[in-house]
């Protein structure tokens, strides 16, 4: 039973999470059974992995196939779906080169040895001297440079000594970043839109003012779109709201179609280049099974299809969302079918109105206190889109 589990999973697994209460066993599309038989909507989407649904029969199959074939060579060799990755996502990205890796917080410290790589080299930074500019209410990943920046102090204290080489300034604030440019600085690294730290969209012009900044000052601008790429938003790339071209994207979750994690940073010559043999690398990253599954993304990318659904399905969401503006919800921000909700924090926390979700067959996950992110697999229907908020104005009004 989901009970049994749970008691097993307490004890035997590191806490470094505080689930659902909710076991699952299969899913299809937009929707996930539990161990007992019980459905819900799956309205997280593994934040944002799932993007083309549970089950995607175009990205299992690449994935089956690929498994016949061949899974592993390490990048000692070449293999058979390099090339169409590398090139496709290249294309997609309008980018000259790729470089693979596997988690999201790998492609960001991936990004981070490259910008300052290219400081010293291309810059010419001062050895030891490269800073990087990064935002309040980061998040980037787990690692320990990576924590070290971070503004969230679950994901900072404690984990010390720290990796320097970051100033940390004020989220959607150009000045912010002016004035913590000096000549050492070699890079600007944002999410376009924050979502850990609450789908937090910035002021509009904010991503063509940081681009042109960055032009102007001969430093990188990095797009950490790990999860507000590939879909979510209404378009490939949160940074194409804004007309925006990062000089190099992160890029990781729905790369992997849900199924492996993938990642990878994209980047032209002029920056990827700077990179050489042995300098970095990583044993399964760009794997053949990889490569041939997030080929099928690119693939289904490529169709523009997920991107217009998820723009029209958004304003449903959004739409439905800002009615609610009053009853039991404070706020509601976001982009294609991505919102947070925040919660009056007066009724109830965003755990509590997960769990009265889920007891309503909806998933979603609270985010800092009282926001409820929502962000459903791409091919939800608009009927259970509007289902889902519906339980959520009702798990609310529970309070
Ligand atoms: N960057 C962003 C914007 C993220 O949202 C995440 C994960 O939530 C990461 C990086 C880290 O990705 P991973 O958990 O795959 O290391």
């Amino acid at each position: 039973t989901s009970a049994e589990l749970i008691d097993v999973i307490e004890r035997r697994s590191a806490h470094n999470y505080h689930p659902l209460p909710v076991v699952i066993r299969e899913a299809d599309g937009a929707w996930v059974t539990d161990v007992e038989g019980r459905r819900f909507l799956d309205c997280l989407s593994g934040y944002s992995s799932l993007n083309f649904g549970h089950g995607n029969p175009k990205i299992i199959q690449a994935a089956q196939q690929q498994l016949q074939n061949l899974t592993l060579t390490s990048r000692a060799f070449y293999h058979d779906q390099f090339a169409a990755f590398c090139a496709g996502l290249g294309d997609l990205t309008g980018k000259d080169m790729i470089l693979p890796m596997n988690t999201g917080a790998e492609a960001v410290e991936t990004a981070i040895k490259v910008a300052r790589k290219w400081g010293y080299e291309v810059k010419g930074v001062e050895p030891e001297q490269a800073t990087i500019i990064v935002m309040e209410d980061n998040f980037h990943g787990r690692t320990t440079t990576i924590v070290s920046f971070s503004t969230d102090p679950d994901a900072h204290d404690g984990f010390g000594p720290y990796t320097p080489g970051f100033k940390i300034v004020k989220y959607g604030s150009i000045e912010a970043i002016r004035e913590a440019i000096d000549a050492n600085t070699v890079a600007v690294l944002l999410e376009p839109i924050q979502g850990e730290a609450g789908v937090l969209v910035p002021p509009d012009g904010y991503l063509t003012q940081v681009r042109e900044l960055c032009t102007a000052e001969g430093i990188l601008m990095i797009a950490d779109e790990i999860q507000s790429g590939l879909g979510r938003t209404g378009r490939t790339f949160a940074c194409e709201h804004e007309g925006v071209v990062p000089d190099m994207y992160v890029l990781g979750k729905a790369l992997g179609g849900g199924v492996v994690p993938v990642s990878a940073v994209a980047a032209d010559a002029d920056v990827l280049g700077v990179i050489k043999p042995g300098q970095h690398g990583s044993t399964f990253g760009g794997n053949p099974l990889a490569c041939a599954v997030g080929n099928a993304v690119i693939e289904i990318l490529n169709t523009g299809e997920y991107q217009e659904r998820a723009a029209r399905l958004g304003e449903v969401l959004h739409g439905r969302l800002r009615e609610m503006v009053g009853d039991g919800v404070v706020t509601v921000r976001g982009r294609g079918l991505w919102a947070g909700v925040d919660i009056d924090p007066s009724l109830a926390t965003g755990r509590e109105v997960s769990e009265a979700l889920m007891e309503r067959g909806v998933l979603a996950k609270d985010t800092h206190g009282s926001t409820i992110r929502l962000a459903p697999p791409i091919v939800i229907s608009e009927e259970d889109l509007l289902w889902a908020v519906d339980r959520l104005a009702e798990a609310i009004a529970s309070f």
